[in-house]
């Protein structure tokens, strides 16, 4: 058994700030008190211990409260994201079969014929009295999150007591924890980079500056002249952040200790942007499935090991499927107390581990010290003439031409070699494939060069912002059946 995360906050540091928004804040004392009261509607709208609630609403403080008061009922939360279209989230709601969806007002339209109840209803409720529980089970699911769909189908990935609080622990162990510590949260809550930061809140009593959504004008300012400490990202984010520190020829404030860069492979110019701009960057790797980071870089090796996502965290454990010595690529697969015992609905009886180990489908290799490189997804391997390709090292290589602002990388069958790799740009001007090639070619091996160039006006990405090459290739495909 583990503490009941919030009332064990509660009782160490009450008068601690727990949540900002707009300019209002909370303390622990009173984030408890207001989700004890949510509860206890939840619980006068007839909400059973241990049932599955989906909650559809924006990154906002009754989000927060709404989802720790499902956690204080014994309740398991599945986060829907509100940018899902409405076939997506129909798929996700109908997988999952929650006893009952809490929605925005705004939003109930897009639930259909599902039980809901909304939150504004909600807080016209009585609140009942709640027995609270001081501890909870290890192996409780406290959030189903799907998967972001990159590969396939989303995934409704468990993630219990002991996933989270093991990668909340381990995150603390490799960055450390101050009592003024503010993590500035503009991920969405319902992907695990959003909903870790709100975990980690609780248990290290850490204040979270929250963003209804990202703005990088405010941001900005947040991190030259704020009080943050803390701040994840994605690379989109973080090209955003370096643009407008660099018109503005800004540094970020020495505060900021750490700033966590995952999600998805992170252009490596990037990375030397920002440490040009003073920022603490630190790559991380990690799922849904390993409830967030899994390797993360520690502060001292920002610089030396530029690129890496570092080493397994404290208490995760990291292998090359078939790997020999380092250097060698092969599948990454993890094991610690952080990996989701398993998925649920049509997955649920696809096993999320192999004796232990969760195969990741994603390829990267250990260097001779330790340090993991994530290389790219096994599913977007490109073999051409036996060689291996992996579209994210195409594409980071064209992100460095100054015109070209998106990059997508994949393979179409060849009857010489295979398969060959072609490239999709966003552009601010017209590039021929010649020119693009002259740009690549002290970057590139012959064979990993584009063999044609598309522009588009926008990259297919999903609600995550996750390019999806699969949709590059079946317009390829599909246009070479026309
Ligand atoms: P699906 O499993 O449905 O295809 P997904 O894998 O994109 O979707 P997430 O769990 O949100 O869903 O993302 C985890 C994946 O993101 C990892 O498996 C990896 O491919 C990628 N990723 C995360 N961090 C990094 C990183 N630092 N470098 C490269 N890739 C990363
Ligand atoms: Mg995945």
């Amino acid at each position: 058994m583990y503490p009941n995360w919030l009332a064990q906050r509660v009782q160490m540091t009450p008068n601690r700030l727990a949540l900002t928004f707009e300019g209002k804040s909370w303390t622990f004392k009173q984030l408890f008190d207001e989700v004890m009261n949510t509860a206890g509607t939840i619980k006068t709208a007839g909400i059973e211990q241990g049932a599955r609630i989906a909650i559809l609403a924006p990154s906002h403080p009754q989000l927060i409260i709404t989802i720790h008061a499902c956690w204080q009922l014994g309740c398991e939360v599945v986060l829907l994201n509100e940018r899902l279209s409405d076939e997506e989230l129909a798929y996700q709601i109908e997988d999952a079969q929650p006893t009952l969806v809490l929605v925005k007002e705004n939003y109930q339209e897009r639930i259909g014929m599902y039980k809901k109840i909304t939150l504004e209803d909600l807080s016209e409720k009585n609140s009942s009295t709640i027995r609270i529980e001081e501890e909870w089970p290890l192996n409780r699911t406290m959030s189903i999150m799907y998967t972001s769909g990159t590969t396939g189908r989303p995934k409704g990935v468990r993630q219990t007591v002991l996933n989270h609080t093991t990668n909340a622990t381990s995150s603390a162990f490799n960055m450390g924890i101050q009592t003024n510590d503010v993590w500035l949260c503009t991920m969405p809550i319902f992907h695990i980079s959003g909903l870790s930061i709100l975990i980690r809140s609780v248990l290290y009593g850490m204040e979270v500056n929250l963003y209804s959504k990202f703005d990088v004008v405010r941001v900005v300012d947040d991190l030259v002249n704020g009080n943050v400490t803390r701040m994840s990202v994605v690379s989109v984010m973080l090209e955003r952040i370096l643009r407008e520190l660099e018109e503005r020829e800004e540094n970020v404030s020495s505060r900021l200790l750490t700033m966590l860069v995952g999600g998805g492979p992170v252009p490596s110019h990037y990375l030397e942007r920002a440490i040009a701009r003073g920022i603490p960057i630190l790559q991380t790797y990690g799922m849904t499935e390993t409830a967030s980071q899994t390797a993360t870089l520690a502060p001292e090796d920002a610089v030396r090991k530029l690129g890496s996502s570092g080493k397994p965290l404290y208490l995760s454990f990291i292998r090359i499927d078939h790997a020999k010595k380092p250097f060698e690529e092969g599948e990454i697969c993890i094991r610690g107390g952080h990996v989701t015992p398993g998925y649920i609905g049509q997955y649920e009886q696809t096993p999320s581990q192999e004796k232990g180990w969760l195969y990741t489908g994603d390829i990267g290799y250990l260097d001779d010290e330790g340090y993991l490189f994530v290389v790219d997804r096994r599913s977007d391997l490109i073999i051409s003439g036996g060689e291996n390709i992996y579209p994210a090292e195409v594409e980071n290589a064209i992100l460095q031409h100054p015109m070209i602002r998106e990059a997508g990388v994949c393979g179409v069958d060849d009857e010489q070699w295979g398969q060959v790799p072609i490239a999709f740009i966003v552009s601010d001007a017209e590039i021929s494939l010649e020119s693009l090639r002259e740009f690549l070619q002290t970057k590139l091996a012959p064979y990993k060069m584009p063999r044609k160039l598309h522009h588009i006006k926008e990259m297919p990405r999903n609600a995550s912002n996750k390019l999806l090459r699969r949709e590059l290739r079946e317009w390829v495909t599909s246009k070479s059946n026309e």
